[in-house]
């Protein structure tokens, strides 16, 4: 695949134009202002364009695509106990195989190139997400509260050794495993251990979510001893091994020790925290601190949409407004943190940046519309002003996922009727519990 002539973001992420970029075998094999002669086939035009890195979705529930719009205006607990968890009561793998896909196509379709997923029916999950050639790190989030249930009993621990087992016969690593704890207020001291221990094992990434409320982090302290969610966590082995953890709206200071001496990475989720009414993390000190701060959609249910392009602008906004600070999270800063950081956090080191020999992940934006003109920052117009709609392809490892409005690796039409169908037996069946359908 060969781009003439495109103003592309570098691994600075500075705006460089009339750039050339072959693609061979799925990575970049020149970006650069010279000719390039030895493609012979057709060539896609650059002009107008603009071609980025795709987004890195580091925290999302992806087949919660399902229960978009359900349970509207409850607090987090009532709407968990009283919605979320009656609706996933039914939830079959088929099922959750469609939400997936749906959500797949919400994301290749905003710019998205790769997820970190955490939810159950995880092999379901995969298969989707393979095929849609999407990127995906995925878990199943476990959860426990009882001492006496033995973690490797668990249906979503021996599904993640199956999937584990599953991902490395492959050449590829599109799926990759990570180890999942939905979080501490939902664990054992039996099962955290277990986590701790079966990611140091299998070298594995630890998903979790962390000091979402200032409810969770406070019935933390009553019940281990005024340790925090993160303090307690790093006491069971956790921090042993690179965490992702979503939220973090409410570190301590030794929280933040502990994450940035750590290598953590926290994934900002900020439709989701302000939807919910959880709070604003003040990512911009995690940075300070050194953290890598990643942007996440979260499910679709609590959002409601997974589009990147509306976190990175939230994430600037809310920040700037919260702290009353207009110089902090600039464009770039946002830019990277939707990008190479989240490629980071997820252990795929050679993604987020276009650069020579880096894998081919990345999108390309019609700037020729109104709202993107004139450009004094290009930066800015890509954070403030961009919607999901401009974007006119989306590439991952060297292949056209989604090009002007079409997806290539999914069915449009079959997603959409199973998923309305699906829905429509779920609802039926706990008509009672779950009234909005
Ligand atoms: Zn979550």
């Amino acid at each position: 695949m060969l781009i003439k002539d495109i103003t592309i973001l570098d691994k600075e992420f500075q705006p460089v134009e009339h750039t050339n970029v072959l693609v061979e075998n799925g990575r970049f094999s020149y970006v650069g202002t010279k000719e390039v002669t030895r493609y012979a086939g057709a060539f896609i035009s650059g002009k107008g364009k603009v071609m980025m890195p795709g987004f890195y979705n580091t925290h999302c529930h992806v087949p919660m695509t399902m229960a978009r719009g359900l349970g509207e205006g409850l607090s987090l607990s009532d709407w968990l106990t009283k919605k979320m968890f009656p609706f996933e009561e039914n939830l079959k793998g088929e099922d959750c195989y469609y939400g997936a896909l749906l959500g797949a196509m919400e994301l290749i379709s905003s710019g998205c190139v790769s997820i970190s997923d955490m939810y159950f029916h995880i092999l379901d999950i995969a298969r989707a997400l393979d095929g849609a050639k999407i990127k995906a790190n995925i878990c199943h989030g476990l959860s426990s509260s009882d001492e006496q249930t033995k973690p490797e009993n668990l249906k979503g621990w021996k599904d993640t050794l199956t999937l584990l087992k599953q991902t490395r016969q492959r050449k590829d690593d599109r799926i990759q495993v990570d180890a999942g704890l939905h979080a501490e207020y939902t664990s054992s001291d039996t099962l955290v251990r277990a986590v701790a221990e079966l990611a140091k094992d299998q070298g594995l990434i630890v998903h979790t979510h962390i000091s979402e409320t200032q409810k969770e982090h406070r019935e933390c302290k009553e019940r281990h001893n005024e340790m925090s969610p993160v303090q307690y966590l790093k006491s069971c082995g956790i921090f042993e091994n690179p965490v992702l953890a979503a939220h973090c709206v409410y570190l301590e200071n030794e929280d933040r020790k502990i994450m940035a001496k750590s290598g953590a990475s926290i994934s900002h989720c900020i439709s989701s925290n302000m939807k919910l009414g959880s709070g604003i993390a003040p990512i911009s000190t995690y940075v300070d601190d050194g953290i890598n701060v990643i942007i996440a959609t979260d499910g679709a249910a609590s959002n409601n949409n997974l589009n990147m392009m509306e976190e990175m602008h939230l994430a600037s906004l809310a920040g700037k407004g919260a702290f009353h600070d207009s110089t902090m999270l600039p464009p770039a800063m946002i830019l990277k943190m939707a990008t190479v950081n989240g490629a980071h956090a997820q252990g795929r080191k050679d993604c987020g940046v276009i650069e020579m020999g880096k894998r081919a992940d990345f999108i390309i934006l019609d700037m020729d519309k109104p709202h993107l003109l004139p450009t004094h920052n290009l930066l800015a117009n890509l954070v403030y002003s961009a919607q999901s709609s401009d974007l006119y392809m989306t590439v991952i490892d060297g292949e056209t996922v989604y090009k002007n409005g079409e997806f290539l690796t999914i069915d449009r039409e079959r997603v959409l009727y199973e998923v309305t169908k699906r829905v429509n037996r779920i609802c039926h069946r706990k008509k009672a519990k779950v009234r909005e359908c």
